[in-house]
């Protein structure tokens, strides 16, 4: 049986389906594992659209189970649920891991995007058993993962996962803005005295250290590379991380893989190609061990 993981959805904030955005995919975030025949899927962005195609031909009315980490509710990560076949079915069950303090909380917040007017039929049209659960304080154990959920920095509340599976230690970042304290510095810049900055820069850095000893040595990375560092300068406190600040994380934290995950759906495949290019530059001066690489939608990752 092989063990993998496969990318269906890579794309930041909407679906980018035109033909120049395919060699790097143009559904949003949505992550499969399977191992020992124990399915994991991070996101349901509109990349879950296919692979729930994908798993109703290939299991039928057989019983079914997996697992949902939902990172946060922002819509290019919950979009694809509406249309997620295993979820009208009666043969599944679904476990949803999301962030909220209660499993009602969760499960309103699910429901929400398909209430009219937004959709045309409700949740109460799911014939899978759906299991909505908080993952606060609690490591998840499903068959061989073990799962803990942490908190980025995105707008409203966001987890991050890190996954343990075997012997390899994957982390799951889709949506992280790694230099979000700078920006409350350039912000403020006019009230700050100088004494301020430097604490505020001293707390910058143990933030990233923090972050960083989180995911220390881990085999691989799926992080949050939306901006090139001339839109980051633009968009800064929206809640994403320029490509340059993502590799020095997996460079600081001896990552072995990094995916450059969550790529602005403005960027084409000409343009992704030329960002890897200097990606894999600024790699090279400053590590020979970090493998980079760009998520590209139907990637399948051994494990
Ligand atoms: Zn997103
Ligand atoms: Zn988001």
């Amino acid at each position: 049986m092989l063990n993998y993981i496969k990318l269906w959805g890579v794309r930041g904030s909407y679906p980018a389906p035109q033909g120049s955005h395919l060699r790097v995919g143009g559904n949003t975030a949505c992550v499969e594992f399977c191992v020992d025949g124990y399915r994991l899927i991070c996101d349901a962005g509109t990349g879950i659209i296919p692979l729930g195609n994908h798993l109703a031909r290939q299991h039928g009315n057989s019983p079914q189970e997996l697992c949902l980490l939902i990172s946060h509710y922002h819509w290019d990560h919950i979009s694809g649920l509406p249309f997620f076949v295993p979820a009208f079915m009666p043969n599944w069950t679904i476990n949803v891991y999301a962030p909220g303090d209660s499993s009602a909380e969760i499960e309103t917040y699910i429901a929400g995007q398909m209430q009219p007017p937004y959709f045309p039929v409700e949740v109460e049209v799911w014939q899978a058993k759906m299991h909505y659960r908080h993952t606060q304080q609690r490591q998840i154990q499903y068959g061989p993962f073990v799962i803990n959920a942490f908190y980025v920095h995105h707008p409203g509340i966001t987890l991050g996962y890190l996954i343990k599976v075997h012997d390899k230690v994957i982390a799951y970042m889709s949506d992280n803005e790694l230099s979000f304290i700078d920006r409350s510095i350039e912000v403020r810049k006019n009230e700050l005295n100088p004494r301020e900055t430097e604490l505020i820069l001293a707390m910058a850095k143990e933030e990233w250290d923090n972050a960083v000893q989180q995911i220390k040595g881990i085999d691989i990375l799926l992080h949050d590379a939306q901006y090139t560092p001339e839109d980051y300068q633009k968009k800064q406190g929206w809640g994403h991380s320029c490509y340059l600040d993502t590799i020095d994380f997996a460079l600081d934290a001896k990552v072995k893989d990094l995916y450059l995950f969550h790529m602005d759906p403005a960027y084409d495949d000409d343009f992704v190609d030329n960002i890897y290019e200097k990606a894999l530059k600024y790699c090279q001066q400053y590590s020979n061990t970090l493998r980079c690489h760009i998520a590209r939608e139907t990637l399948l990752i051994p494990l």
